[in-house]
């Protein structure tokens, strides 16, 4: 009996996700792969014996990237920076709701309702309110300067000494 032996270079998907494809110069799903070159008997690879590390490759145009490609900067546009847009949506929403008089107290439950932790949310409500927070005399909510009526209670807002 003949036995057919040789080495074969394989590819092992090991993970995927989505990144920036330089080539396609968009967000495209990625497939991660090890490759290695493999002892073969028979033709099925039996052991590696080659270890050529792991590489990206673009599902959409197969270009192959090493894995440094994963660091690159999302283009421009609304999937970028999603932690720092998402920051900038809430302060835009906060901003929103105490200019239109909603109390400070229920902008905060308001961010704690969407998952925010409370310290968090206390935060940036108290970061977009800034300086000149007003107090009403009769419920104790709590407004931004521009706000002269306490809207549960209709009381005049009290301007803190400053
Ligand atoms: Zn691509
Ligand atoms: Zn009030």
């Amino acid at each position: 009996m003949i036995i057919i032996w040789g080495t074969r270079s394989r590819e092992v998907v090991v993970g995927n996700g989505s990144f920036t494809c330089p080539r396609c110069q968009a967000q495209r799903e990625y497939v991660r792969k090890r490759v290695g070159t493999y002892f073969t008997l028979f033709f099925i690879p039996l052991f590696r014996i080659k270890d050529h590390g792991e590489l990206i490759e673009c599902a959409t145009c197969h270009q192959k990237y090493e894995l440094s490609v994963l660091d690159r900067r999302p283009v421009a546009g609304p999937q970028a920076g999603p932690i720092v847009s998402e920051m900038d949506r809430l302060r835009a929403t906060i901003r929103r709701d105490l200019e239109g008089g909603m109390p400070l107290q229920m902008a905060q439950q308001k961010l704690v309702n969407e998952g925010i932790h409370v310290d968090s949310a206390e935060h940036a409500v108290t970061t977009v309110a800034g300086v000149g927070v007003r107090t009403c005399p009769s419920c104790g909510l709590r407004y931004i300067s521009s706000i002269e009526r306490c809207t549960s209670c209709g009381a005049t807002l009290e301007r803190r000494g400053d």
